[in-house]
């Protein structure tokens, strides 16, 4: 076995049906009386029912939430934290709801606990983003995680199909690049493995039965999984160019990792035969991108750009931009790779050879 480092994020998960119960006893034990709650717009009844089991301990709540953090309502927040004396952020949500708590962190260093409702992963992440004039920045700094996670599936029940279909090839996509990071390890790739396994076994119930508490479990502790080693792994080629897509086209977060996923992995496929047969061997199959395909195409999951609105003639700036300051990828990358690959994503023509 190859010497390697470990860096397991710092915190405290509670996992299960019913967990968010503890909620009043977690943020006691962060030290902490005055939370305030945070969600979308979307989500504001259940950041008002969080706040009301809190009762004493929660000063309000904020449900202003928007995807990409921007910088203007992160100030709002954090404004608004600091009027009414609030000591600590409870972020009830998705990646946009933990987006913003993770900004508020950064800037104002109050403890945060996570209430993660899709598969995004962003709570076991020290990466945060913040929106301004249009312009996405990223960072990394480990103040931005959440002391404590709370993962209770029951929150999950009510996030619409194609929402959750597509959030969770999101979540496989950060484990399938972890498999083959230049920093991966033993550790995260059985985490990556787990992550990969727990989501294709509970994704396809979700279908049969949007409110099946067992696959919301099974797809929510995927999540988990997938989102820690998004957090510890350098990502490559795949989420350059979602990146690019997301950064520069505005285009769905979730449903842009969803349609990029199978090409990137054929792509990569035979520069890395081990990480092909831990997600082989998750999915029990003897071909990872086929495997893959079928089960985007069985569930219904976006399968190409045009649909997602880019345009064919956007398609060379977008090669270009993957181009410049690319990420380390296992197989080295061209722009008449990229460009291909791209177009191929623009159909939703796969190459499983
Ligand atoms: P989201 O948080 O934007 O949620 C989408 C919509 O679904 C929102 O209206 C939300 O309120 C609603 N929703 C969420 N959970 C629900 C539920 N259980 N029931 C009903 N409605 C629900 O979407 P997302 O895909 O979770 O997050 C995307 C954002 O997260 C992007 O900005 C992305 O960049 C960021 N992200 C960051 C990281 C990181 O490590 N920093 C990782 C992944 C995603």
């Amino acid at each position: 076995m190859k010497s390697f480092t470990f860096d397991a994020s710092p915190g405290r998960v509670m996992f299960g049906a019913g967990a968010i119960n503890h909620l009043p006893r977690e943020v006691e034990q962060l030290g902490a009386s005055r939370a305030l709650v945070l969600s979308t717009p979307q989500q504001a009844e259940l950041a008002s029912d969080l706040s009301t089991q809190l009762g004493e301990r929660s000063v309000g709540i904020y449900p202003h939430a928007v995807m990409h953090v921007p910088t203007e309502v992160a100030r709002k927040a954090i404004e608004e934290a600091a009027r009414l004396g609030a000591d600590c952020i409870v972020a009830a949500g998705g990646g946009s709801t933990i987006g913003l708590a993770k900004a508020i962190a950064l800037q104002s260093a109050l403890p945060f606990l996570a209430v993660p409702t899709t598969y995004a992963g962003s709570e076991m992440t020290p990466i945060y983003g913040l929106t301004e004039e249009g312009l996405k920045r990223t960072g990394r700094d480990p103040r931005v995680l959440p002391k404590i996670v709370i993962y209770d599936p029951c929150l999950t029940l009510d996030l619409p199909l194609k929402m959750s279909i597509a959030s969770g090839f999101n979540a496989i996509a950060h484990a399938a690049e972890a498999l083959y990071a230049d920093n991966a390890n033993p550790i995260s790739q059985l985490m990556a493995e787990e992550g990969i396994r727990a989501l294709v076994h509970g994704l396809p119930g979700l279908k049969e039965d949007l409110r099946d508490l067992n696959s919301r479990s099974d797809c929510l502790y995927g999540a988990w999984l997938c989102g820690a080693v998004l957090g510890m792994s350098n990502m490559a080629l795949h989420h350059k160019v979602c990146h690019v897509l997301g950064g520069r086209w505005n285009l769905p977060h979730a449903e842009t990792h969803t349609v990029i996923l199978p090409h990137v992995l054929a792509y990569n496929a035979a520069a890395v035969p081990s990480a092909m047969g831990r997600i082989e061997r998750a999915m029990s199959t003897p071909n990872a991108v086929s495997a893959i395909v079928a089960l985007m195409q069985r569930l219904g999951a976006p399968m190409s750009l045009e649909k997602l609105g880019m345009k064919r003639t956007d398609l060379v700036r977008a090669a270009l931009l993957v181009m410049e300051l690319p990420y380390h990828n296992p197989r080295p990358v061209t722009y008449e790779a990229v460009l291909a690959l791209l177009e191929d994503a623009f159909t939703g023509r796969v190459n499983c050879s």
